[in-house]
């Protein structure tokens, strides 16, 4: 009896004495994700032993919520407690496992620690509580939002369902100033609540703002309720719809002023900063001679064709447009050709941009990202300039890459492979590859020229043509020594 107490009274020394029992507090302390391993410090060396049920909840292993299906007891230090599995979560009820050898100072940390993490885990309630708010908010502005959006657009179908409503809306018209969509002069969007009617007028010309189909007797289309005024025209409406909720005026109210501060300042960038170089061919039109940009057309059954176009209309009322695929064709065809008389041309170091080019490019790029982020404020929704954020994410995270690799690589150049590549119904080259390989793409009306950096003529041909002969001359002499070496041995047999 005596023995057996001794016994026992070593084994708990020995294993840092009744400190083994399980600390629920300590473990929740020591654990939270919330809490920095700098402030964790030294007791991330202590270790915890723990069941783990399959759903990542960790017990002591008496704790009656262990289930059946739980892994076997493991110890792990509290380092890799907290990073093992993110789905890792101590029980509440038995504190998620067992602490071993608590001494009276790290006791004393932990106590230290607990209100920390009180402070943050009240700071992360109050952010979720605001979170939910602002989308309970969100919400609300989106409905009125959306009805808003509905009654400009006019359709008649819709606006019966609104008819109810509109009775108790004010009588008269309400009104605002803008200037015309088609010749910049004074114009004005009205919204007659009682009849759910929203018009614009210029006063230079009352066709302005609509578009009649050639030849039809409709009603002519409003051109004006797309982007900035007809942002301008929701508001108009959604003040009427909101009354005194102003949820809306909250959320969206300064929309149609953010829409056009960024919109400016874009412009205002790009008309100040030239793109100090390009990760897309230089593609012209023809006729014009302006940059052609690509855009993307769905069709109405889903299918998507994208194209050239150089955004003028020319002297015979068409726009120069061509389809992307046939251009990138054509340019394919004509590396495939040239790279075939002069494979290891497709990847020479000449053709990479400087450092210092690319950390202007950079620069640039964050620039223009600043540029729209600090005015896009509640128009951050609105998919055209959302689409340019993104294009504009997807140039940096390509400067970057080849800022880490080489453009070369990131191209996919480095490993060319004409004979292979001849054949392939894919795209044969990149868009940077063919932006590398290019210098000018014209784009004429049965034409399509391509001019690239290797042609006949050019600085770099004239080195790598130089360097082409100088090797082949080398290997002709070699070969001229051997013949000539077999010769003699052959005449002094004789
Ligand atoms: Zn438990
Ligand atoms: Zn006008
Ligand atoms: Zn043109």
């Amino acid at each position: 009896m005596r023995a057996e107490c001794l016994l026992l009274i070593a084994s708990l020394e020995r294993e840092g004495g009744w400190s083994l029992l399980a600390d629920p507090e300590a473990i929740r302390v020591l654990s939270s994700p919330l809490l920095s391993e700098d402030e964790i410090g030294e007791l991330a060396r202590l270790t915890v032993t723990f069941r783990a049920n399959q759903n990542g909840g960790t017990h002591a292993a008496g704790c009656r919520h262990v289930s059946a299906r739980a892994a076997d007891a493991e110890t792990l230090t509290i380092a890799a407690f907290r990073t093992a599995g993110s789905g890792r979560h101590p029980c509440q009820a038995c504190g998620g496992g067992i602490l071993a050898s608590l001494s009276a100072e790290q006791r004393e940390q932990i106590a230290g620690l607990a209100p920390v993490l009180e402070t943050r885990l009240q700071q992360e309630r109050e952010n979720a509580a605001a979170r939910r708010r602002m989308q309970e908010l969100i919400r609300r502005a989106d409905a009125i939002d959306e009805r808003a959006r509905r009654i400009v657009d006019g359709w008649h179908w819709y606006l019966e369902h609104e008819r109810e409503a509109a009775a108790g809306y004010p009588v008269g018209v309400e009104s605002v100033g803008v200037a015309c969509s088609d010749c910049g002069a004074t114009a004005a969007i009205t919204f007659e609540p009682r009849a759910l009617r929203v018009c614009f007028r210029c006063s230079q010309d009352a066709g302005h703002g609509y578009f009649r189909m050639p030849g039809e007797d409709d009603e002519p289309l409003p051109t004006w309720n797309h982007q900035e005024l007809g942002y301008v025209a929701i508001a108009l409406v959604a003040l009427v719809l909101a009354g005194d909720d102003d949820t809306w005026c909250r959320v969206y109210g300064t929309r149609a002023a953010d829409y056009r501060a960024t919109a400016d300042a874009l412009a205002a960038f790009d008309a100040a900063n030239p793109e100090p170089m390009r990760l897309t061919p230089d593609i012209r039109c023809g006729e014009c001679g302006n940059v052609m940009n690509s855009f993307t057309i769905t069709e109405p059954g889903g299918g998507k064709e994208s194209y050239y176009e150089c955004g003028t209309r020319h002297p015979d009322g068409r726009y120069g447009r061509s389809k992307k695929d046939d251009v990138d064709t054509a340019i394919d065809e004509t590396l495939v050709r040239l790279l075939r008389q002069h494979p290891s041309w497709a990847a020479v170091p000449q053709l990479e941009p400087s450092t210092a080019t690319l950390a202007q490019y950079a620069d640039y790029l964050a620039a223009k990202i600043k540029a729209y982020d600090t005015n896009v404020g509640a128009a951050s929704q609105d998919p055209g300039l959302s689409r340019q954020r993104e294009e504009l994410a997807g140039k940096m995270n390509t400067v970057n890459a080849i800022r880490e690799q080489g453009a070369l690589a990131v191209a996919g150049l480095t490993g060319y492979q004409p004979g292979l590549w001849f054949s392939a119904t894919e795209p044969a080259f990149t868009a940077l590859a063919r932006a590398l390989l290019t210098t000018l793409v014209n784009v004429g009306e049965n034409k399509i020229t391509i001019s690239t950096p290797l042609d006949h003529g050019t600085p770099l041909y004239r080195t790598l043509r130089a360097r082409e002969i100088r090797d082949e001359l080398t290997e002709l002499e070699r070969r001229q020594q051997q013949l000539a070496e077999e010769l003699a041995e052959l005449s002094a047999a004789d």
